[in-house]
């Protein structure tokens, strides 16, 4: 089959397509670039089909008439490409100044002397008519004029400058997926080459000019990639603007810790932390450790862990997160997503909740859940080895003579500095709670009674030898009594029998006049 032959039968293939595409984007000609397509697409089904008549005509007159029409076409091609080569870059500002009119200065001259040639020759200078293919075809062999070569070097800076623009702006647009930047290459190259191929002679023995048919094909491919793929970009362009604003750091490096890339969150983190800052294309061994303990567990899919940077002096806490990024066969590992997450306000919500579940408010010990819970974890040992230790209920006697005499307020920093007194003068071992009101309880771990009675008295000496010193009221003298028992696994695996002796035994103390020390003494209860 030869060129003009074939070149027709996948014309009306191309004319149907492109008119179907063309209509498309007409119905869409909301948008600038819909709108400069369709102008396009028509012009170029208009050249092709032109084109076609021109090719099937064979009476010389009508072959000239069909040869004139399509200059008007391929002006109407060439300008309507510039601008949907201008609105696709999003240039429609250049696009609708009036300076883009003078594009229409050169074309509009050509066709008025396309038309007038016979009386002046600049775009032909002579026209031959040939027979080919069993004589049902002709062509034009042409000697050109000098007009024509304006016409000619205006048309393909045109499509040239077109076709650059889109592909400037499509590789230059970093949110695109791959495969709409091979569609809109493609509807750029395409006429493009066809044409230098032509014109450049690069094919031996191809004679036939088949621009039309690559206009026509390269309408309908931008036409795929725009409502096609900018749909489907969209997902993606949602979620870079929601990595970029969002507050967690986000990073991606690849297997030789490169950074690939970073949102603006990871970069103040970073640069906030006092870190050397991440930059995309070096490498970032910061978080190498990290990695290196994730690469040690390839089973897990996820790598947890607590990152802390010192911030104008004080320490800052994120949540890291490590996962793997593989390609798209899940073959080969390519590189790693972290992301951080700011806890520190948690963290120190955290802690100030903690402490107040734990602790009494008013003088620091902790309080009497928390002590007993302690005081049953510690008899939860048990069960590795025996576990004994002694307690101490301690009362402060005459409290309330304290209050009356400071007030409220004297009395509550009485206790707050009774707490502290207490906890300097027993060991670091030994925990200390507050039951309630003027009442502590003291667990002495591996002490047994009699040594805890010893340390007891001794406890009720010092008290009683120097006044309390209170923050605004002065130094107060008190005295203490104290309830002593044991507590041992040996005879008891709860807690509740022992604290109920060493309350029988402060009791005791109280009774027999205070600031002492007892072990509860059934043959004393029973005398009274
Ligand atoms: P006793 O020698 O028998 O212990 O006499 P006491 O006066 O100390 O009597 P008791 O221990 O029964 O009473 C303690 C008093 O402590 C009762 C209450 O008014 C006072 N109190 C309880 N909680 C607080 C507190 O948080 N702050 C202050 N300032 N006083 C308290
Ligand atoms: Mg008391």
């Amino acid at each position: 089959m030869d060129q003009y032959t074939f070149f027709i039968l996948l014309s009306p293939f191309a004319i149907a397509t492109a008119s179907v595409v063309a209509f498309y984007c007409w119905r869409h000609r909301s948008s600038e670039t819909a709108r400069a397509l369709a102008a396009c697409l028509t012009s170029a089904v208009a050249y092709l089909f032109i084109n076609d008549l021109e090719l099937v005509t064979t009476a010389p007159d009508g072959k000239l008439f069909f040869a004139q029409v399509c200059y008007l076409c391929i002006s109407l091609l060439t300008v309507n490409w510039m601008a949907f080569a201008l609105a696709f870059s999003n240039r429609e500002k250049v696009l609708k100044s009036p300076y883009f009119r003078l594009l229409w200065i050169i074309p509009a001259l050509t066709i008025g002397l396309v038309f007038t040639n016979s009386y002046h020759h600049l775009i032909w200078k002579d026209i031959f008519f040939l027979p080919v293919n069993h004589g049902y075809l002709y062509f034009r062999v042409v000697a050109y004029g000098s007009w024509f070569w304006v016409f000619w070097f205006h048309s393909y800076f045109l499509i040239l400058a077109g076709a650059v623009l889109i592909i400037w702006n499509s590789l230059s647009s970093q949110r695109t997926l791959p495969m709409r930047t091979r569609l809109t290459l493609a509807g750029a190259l395409l006429p493009l080459v066809i044409n230098l191929i032509y014109v450049l002679r690069l094919i031996p023995g191809f004679y036939k000019d088949y621009s039309p048919l690559a206009y026509a094909f390269s309408g309908i491919l931008f036409a795929i990639s725009i409502y096609r793929f900018q749909l489907l970009e969209l997902p993606m362009l949602g979620r870079s603007i929601l990595i970029d604003n969002m507050s967690d750091g986000m990073l991606t490096l690849d297997s030789a810790m490169r950074v690939a890339d970073l949102n603006p969150a990871a970069n103040r983190i970073f640069v906030d932390a006092a870190q050397p800052a991440p930059r995309i294309g070096v490498p970032f061994p910061l978080l190498s450790n990290y990695i290196r303990q994730f690469d040690a567990r390839p089973q897990s899919d996820l790598l947890e862990n607590e990152i802390v940077f010192t911030q104008a002096g004080e320490k800052v806490y994120y949540d890291l997160q490590i996962r793997r990024l593989y390609d798209p066969n899940r073959s080969e590992v390519i590189g790693y997503l972290i992301s951080l997450h700011a806890v520190t306000e948690h963290k120190k919500l955290l802690e100030a909740a903690r402490k107040l579940a734990m602790e009494d408010a008013l003088t620091g010990v902790f309080n009497r859940r928390h002590f007993i819970e302690l005081a049953h974890d510690e008899l939860a040992q048990s069960r590795s080895k025996p576990v004994y230790f002694s307690i101490l209920m301690i009362d402060i006697d005459f409290f309330k003579t304290v209050n009356d005499t400071l007030g409220h307020i004297g009395g509550d920093q009485v206790l707050h500095a009774f707490a502290q007194r207490l906890r300097m003068l027993l060991r670091s071992t030994d925990v200390i709670g507050r039951i309630g009101g003027d009442e502590f309880i003291v667990m002495l771990p591996d002490t047994s009674l009699d040594n805890a009675r010893l340390l007891a008295e001794r406890l009720c000496a010092r008290v009683a030898e120097k006044p309390i010193e209170t923050e605004d009221y002065g130094a107060f003298s008190i005295t203490i009594s104290i309830g002593v028992s044991e507590c041992s696994t040996k005879y008891s695996k709860t807690l509740e029998p022992a604290i109920a002796l060493a309350d029988k035994g402060l009791f005791q103390a109280k009774d027999l006049g205070r600031n002492r020390v007892r072990i509860y003494d059934v043959a004393l209860q029973s005398q009274r």
